[in-house]
This record gives structure tokens, sequence and C-alpha cells, in this order.
């Protein structure tokens, strides 16, 4: 008999592991209705998994994303954390370049292989599974917890947003904690203290009232084409720097803190990065290191164009329109609406003559600071450096999490963002796998900062 959380987790690594198994193999696809009734089966076995261990649980939300909630409050004066997490996997396609079938998880050199092994089902249980080893311990958690875990994360998690709107004092807490990221690397653990948002962007370009013909109107004729690349080319040069007037105002610079841990980092970041993407040489602002282009520094990128003729042989035609899909990751203090504002007139000023131009918004959020002197990431500090004999990272992520700006907007809550995936986990890609190693440490991870955070004083988050 196990008589503490760590050593009750460890003895029980083989049956985690296998219900983890069982869980990765329902197909719990999300986007496709076809797997409406797998979404129900993962969340009812979520639902039930909580409920055996003592933590009262419901499915809520809506038929096809059930959304699980759960919650155990029995620490009166102790904090409580809000635990997310998500169930729903994307598509498995294309399944031939699976080595094994994604639903059929199987445990290869020390990686459970399956769709959502890593995203985000193995990092979910690692929060449930740190409960269960407290609860048949202990018979209690060190603070209070409630669970909140997902359905749509992958197809758009409007069900969520609706929740957190409309349960808001049933949610309260005192921080967030998520696990749906990665680590640096293999015993290199990560705090995300920072993401970049993003503006999202089409712009529309019209010329003549129809398409014409090169060899008879090529000279006079505005071409939407040539419109759209001269707009592209003048918002960003070779060198990185964005000239859409006043975009750096509010960029907040790193501070020396946080430049000092990323450099100390067990790599080379050139070549880490150019072994990781096959790049061979480094794009973007020579004047910082590739970590602070990809974390704290805004950018502007191209995704497509669509116009004229790209069929095989030659047609001289001068199209009548034509689209490009342009974003902008953002950075503290950068605003998605400002910056919306700003990019908008910039890129209307460039328009050239002859050339209508329409800018839509697409979808936008702001980018996420997490304060760093807050007592629950010291816990989580304290959590790591006990786990894996470092601290965590304290990395910005390059990407956006919506729902951690949701839980600020809504809740007032901070987030501690600590991922247990690999950056070569393959996710939403065929062979996803999960270090097995990674799914115990986190597990482990999990207890100690529940303990450590028990310290903290209430609503010093
Ligand atoms: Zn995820």
């Amino acid at each position: 008999m196990s008589d503490s959380p760590l050593s009750y987790a460890h003895d029980n690594h083989d049956r985690f592991l296998n219900e983890l198994i069982e869980l990765v193999s329902i197909p719990s696809v999300s986007t496709l209705p076809e797997h409406r009734p797998d979404m129900r089966r993962a969340a009812r076995w979520l639902e039930d998994r909580l409920n055996d261990i003592g933590v009262s649980a419901e499915t809520a939300g809506s038929e096809d994303y059930p959304l699980v909630y759960g919650e155990w409050l029995k620490a009166p004066g102790k904090p409580t954390v809000l635990v997310y997490g998500h169930y729903d996997v994307q598509p498995a396609e294309p399944l031939e370049l699976w080595t094994t079938p994604p639903f059929q998880p199987q445990v290869r050199n020390g990686n459970l292989y399956g769709r959502g092994s890593s995203d985000d089902k193995g990092q979910t249980l690692t929060s449930i599974y740190a409960a269960e080893s407290y609860l048949r311990t202990a018979g209690s958690l060190p603070l209070n917890v409630k669970f909140i875990l997902e359905g749509q994360e992958e197809s758009g998690g409007a069900v969520i947003k609706e929740f957190v709107q409309q349960h808001s004092d049933r949610l309260k807490a005192d921080t967030v904690q998520i696990s749906d990221g990665h680590m640096f690397g293999p015993g290199i653990p990560t705090l995300d203290v920072g993401l970049r948002g993003i503006v999202y962007t089409e712009i529309q370009a019209r010329g003549a009232s129809h398409d014409l013909h090169s060899g008879l109107y090529g000279g006079v004729a505005p071409n939407p084409l040539n419109a759209l690349a001269w707009v592209i080319s003048s918002l960003k040069g070779p060198d990185g720097h964005i000239t859409i007037p006043g975009f750096y105002d509010s960029v907040q610079s790193v501070s020396d803190d946080v430049l000092q841990a990323w450099s100390r980092l067990p790599v080379d970041q050139v070549e880490f990065v150019k072994e990781e993407t096959g790049i061979s040489e480094l794009a973007g602002e020579k004047d910082y290191t590739p970590f602070q282009r990809m974390w704290a520094r805004p950018t502007l990128d191209v995704h497509g164009i669509a116009g004229g003729f790209v069929g095989e042989g030659a047609k001289t035609v001068i199209p009548a329109e034509a689209t490009a899909k342009v974003s902008m990751r953002i950075v503290p203090d950068q605003k998605a609406e400002d910056v919306f504002r700003q990019y908008r007139e910039a890129v209307l000023k460039l328009a050239p003559p002859g050339i209508e131009l329409e800018v839509r918004l697409i979808h936008g959020d702001d980018p996420v600071l997490v304060p760093q002197d807050s007592s629950y990431i010291a816990a989580a500090q304290q959590a790591m450096q006990a786990t894996f004999g470092r601290p965590g990272v304290p990395v910005r992520s390059g990407g956006s999490i919506p729902i951690v700006g949701i839980f600020k907007d809504q809740l007032g809550l901070n987030s501690v963002l600590m991922g247990w995936g690999l950056p070569d986990d393959n996710l939403h890609a065929p062979n996803e796998k999960f270090r097995v190693q990674n799914f115990y440490d986190g597990i482990d991870a999990t207890i100690r900062f529940w303990d450590m955070a028990a310290g903290s004083t209430r609503a010093s988050a």
C-alpha cells in the first residue's frame, strides 16, 4: 500500500498508461460529424474516471461537443486551481502515413503512438492521476481543484467560451493550470509566460470590370496581382522589419532575466531552428536572436495568394481581381484591434492607381503575458525543479492559445502553462506520440505543484 501520492503514482504507472491507451483508442475527432458518438464516449470516460476517484463530475455544454466539468472543493481556506485540458483530437488522415493505426495506440521506444496521445489526452490525464494519487492515499487534495475538459479545442471552442461566460461564479478560482503544450526538450521543462496574439486578414484587390488580354491592354490595365505583390512587399522588407506606421510603438521588450534564461538553454539557437525546419539561413530581424524573433517579436506573413491563371502552359490574362491571406503575429502590449487599424490604413495607402483594395479581418486575438511574480509561477518552478532537477525555462510561445485570453478576460485569472509534450510529438500530423516518461513526470510535477501552490496565499495570483 503506497503511503504518499508520489509513491502511489509510481506504483500505478502501468495502469495509468493502460488507461491512457484506452482513452486514445476512442476516436474523438471533434470536427467530423461521424465521430459524435465517440465524442460522447470520450467525455463519459473522463466523467466516470473523475467520479471514481471522488471528484464530482458531469458533462455539460453541448450534445455534440460535451464539456466535462468536475470539482473537488473540500479544502476550505486553500487556493483553488482550475485545471484545463481537452479530449477532442485532430483528424488522423492521411492514414497511410501512420506506422501503426492512429486509434490502436502502441508503445515503441518509450513513446506512446496514437492520435491525441500528446495533444491532449496524455497531458490531460496527468492532472487526473495527480488527483487520484492524493485522494487514494491522503484521502484529500492539498487545495481545491476544478476540472474543465473541453471537447472542441480543435474546432473552434465556442462551447467552452459560452460555458465560461455563463458560469463565471462556479468557475471562480485563484489560478488556471494548462497542460497542452510542450517542454523545450527531454528533461528540460518549460513554463510558457507569454503567447503571441494574431491578426488574420484578407486583402482583396480589384482592377478592371473583367479579365483583360495583356497583349491588348498590358501597359494601361491595373493588375490586381501586381498590386498585391507590391502591397505585401511594401509591408515587410527582406530584413524582417515591418513598415506599418506605429506598428512597433507598443511592442514591449523582453526583460534581461528572460533573455538570459533563453541564452542559457543548452542549444545553439540558429542550429536548433535549422535542424528542426530544414531552413538554410534564418530570415528576419538580425538584431534579435532567433528565439526572440519567434517568441517575442511581431511578424507578418502571407499565407496564400489567389487569382489569375496557375494552370499548365500560358494564358496572358490580366485578372480583374485577386486576394491574399495575410496575418500578423503580435506581442505584448500590441492590441489586435489597433494593429488591424494601422495595417488597414497602411494597406489602403499603398493601392496603386486603378486598384481598389478591400481589407477584411478574419480573426484576431490579443497577445497574453503571464506575470512572473505570481506565487503560482513560483510553485510551478519549485515543482519543476523537484521533478526535473532544473526550473522551467520561461519561454514565450510563438502561437496563440485563445482559452488563456478567455480565462483572463472572463474570470480575471492568469494561467500556469506547464506542457508535457515534446517539440517532435507530431501534433496534428501522422505518427503523433507522447513520451511515456513525460507522462509520468507530468503526474509527479502536478502532484508537487498542488502541494507547493497550497501554501500560496489566496488571491495573490
Ligand atoms: Zn491541444
